[in-house]
């Protein structure tokens, strides 16, 4: 693997601070879930290292052009996403290596699709209505001349999850930094090389000014809660567990920072009486397995009609056991390695739990044979459980799907919607408006419907409930990184 990222910083990845790259004073190891090999080392920050992050992060949004110069913005993320096209070769071998990303997603959304999205956000940016003019008007009998500007919030401290890396840190650099804010991107401890990758290219091969992008890895989770507490950072925007958002929510509202998060999901694919079932329970099967089920609003309850149960059952555990697992550098393989012992132990609790409460499995239910290295669950169909069981209720985060039966379009919708969380939906139906209206009720941030795919720059991603506040990526997405100021000029 080093060789992968001789190009880009060896086999021991820097810290980047105020225009920097640091080695750090400790550094911590990097694994492939696929095999337990050590990949390298990452530096691991210390509170010293984050506080001169923020404070760089602090001068360069006080006192750079960055924040009023929209030329220069529009300038480096252009640069920003020449240089990870560049370097995608590299990029894909570390994403694959480090995150366990079966290859075919780094041509979408582990890497290609959210590297071409900055180019969206800089083309937003130098289209973007930064100022309205209101008109004349008289409240009070005052005449004066309004108009409406948007400013960037300052800085940001940017907090993510090792699912996704690539997405999930350029889907906030991208719009934090074309709105005019700095930023102190916090990665994941599972995933540091990712997040170093692109601060080595930040300040390799742009003119992204010293302070306005801040990398920070580490092991200890405290640095996110110490980003969260630091009285210099103006928003928090965070991507990680419901449990994980609670404390953020927490810790801003000492500071009344604004916060923007997107936390969990259950999201429930609902299969209609009238769909193709066959072909709604391969979809679905392949939806929950994707990455090994780490994705936050991959579809991981499947309602079918009660009348088809047993028959739905029968062909999503086809489905599955036909995916099983793969090595993620295979083109072929959709179900890689989760990504640590901790969440394979997790899962495998999960697993456990659905059997007390009443559950079985139709395919899969514990570790895959013949793999004795890496961190591996099989795929799994669980059945017998109901939407009331904690199985079915709480994410799970691993290749687990759940199938329950429905009594037709409104009980569908009732178990979809009988949810802590309300990230993602899928419906499939024969009739396009059936399923549009049963899409419609659904109480969930996005739905795809007959397939369609909701994932893209311009599409606002988020949730409802628990899975959220906010919402990133699309022209939502982007303003949630800025200010609205109002100035009235008297007119005598
Ligand atoms: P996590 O909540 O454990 O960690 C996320 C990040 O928060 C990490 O960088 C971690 O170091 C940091 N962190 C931990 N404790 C903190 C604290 N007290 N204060 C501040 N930061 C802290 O999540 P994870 O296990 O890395 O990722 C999986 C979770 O992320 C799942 O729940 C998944 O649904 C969610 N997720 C959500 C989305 C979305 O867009 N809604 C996308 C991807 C992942």
């Amino acid at each position: 693997m080093s060789r992968t990222t001789d190009r880009l910083f060896g086999a021991s990845s820097p810290l980047l601070i105020d225009g920097r790259l640091v080695p750090g004073d400790h550094r911590f190891g990097t694994i492939d879930p696929a095999t337990e090999e050590v990949l390298g080392e990452a530096a691991d920050a210390t509170p010293a290292d984050l506080d001169h992050a923020v404070a760089a992060a602090r001068r360069a949004f006080d006192s750079s052009p960055w924040a009023t110069d929209l030329a220069l913005r529009v300038r480096c993320l252009r640069q920003l996403n020449e240089a990870l096209t560049r370097h995608a070769d590299e990029l894909r071998e570390l994403t694959i290596a480090e995150a366990g990303a079966p290859r075919f997603l780094t041509y979408g959304a582990q890497l290609d699709t959210p590297v071409a999205d900055l180019r969206w956000f800089a083309d937003l940016a130098e289209r973007y209505d930064w100022e309205r003019d209101l008109g004349r008007a008289a409240p009070m009998g005052l005449t004066s001349d309004r108009r409406v500007v948007r400013e960037p919030v300052g800085v940001v401290g940017a907090i993510t999850p090792w699912n996704f890396p690539h997405q999930i840190n350029l889907a906030k650099l991208g719009p934090a930094l074309a709105a005019g804010n700095t930023i102190v991107l916090k990665a994941a401890p599972d995933t540091p090389w990712c997040a170093a990758a692109l601060g080595v290219l930040v300040q390799e091969e742009t003119d992204i000014p010293p302070g306005v992008v801040n990398v920070i890895t580490g092991a200890d989770h405290a640095l996110g809660a110490r980003l969260c507490a630091d009285a210099r950072v103006d928003l928090l925007s965070f991507t990680g567990s419901t449990g994980t958002g609670r404390a953020v929510m927490r810790a801003a509202a000492d500071g009344l920072k604004r916060v923007f998060l997107e936390l969990g999901g259950k999201s429930a694919f609902l299969v209609l009486a009238d769909a193709d079932l066959r072909a709604a329970c391969s979809y679905a099967a392949f939806a929950a397995l994707t990455h090994a089920g780490q994705g936050c609003a991959l579809t991981t309850r499947l309602l079918v009609p009660r009348e088809r149960y047993d028959e739905a059952v029968r062909l999503t555990a086809a489905t599955m056991g036909k995916l099983g697992t793969g090595d993620p550098g295979d083109e072929r393989t959709v179900c890689g390695p989760v990504i640590s012992a901790r969440q394979r132990d997790r899962i495998e609790g999960y697993l456990k739990l659905a059997v007390e409460e009443g559950g079985e499995f139709a395919t899969g239910g514990g570790r895959p044979g013949g793999r004795e290295r890496g961190f591996w669950i099989e795929p799994t169909l669980i059945t017998g459980l109901t939407n009331e069981t904690r199985t079915a209720r709480e994410e799970i985060f691993g290749p687990v799907l759940v199938i329950l039966p429905h009594d037709g379009d409104d009980d569908a919708i009732r178990l979809a919607n009988d949810s802590p969380y309300g990230l993602s939906g899928a419906v499939h139906g024969g009739d396009p408006e059936r399923a549009r209206a049963v899409a419609r009720r659904l109480r969930t941030g996005t739905v795809s419907v007959n397939g369609g795919v909701w994932y893209a720059a311009d599409v606002p991603f988020g949730g409802y409930k628990q899975s959220g506040i906010g919402r990133e990526m699309g022209v939502a997405g982007f303003e949630e990184y800025l200010e609205t100021k109002s100035i009235a000029e008297g007119v005598s």
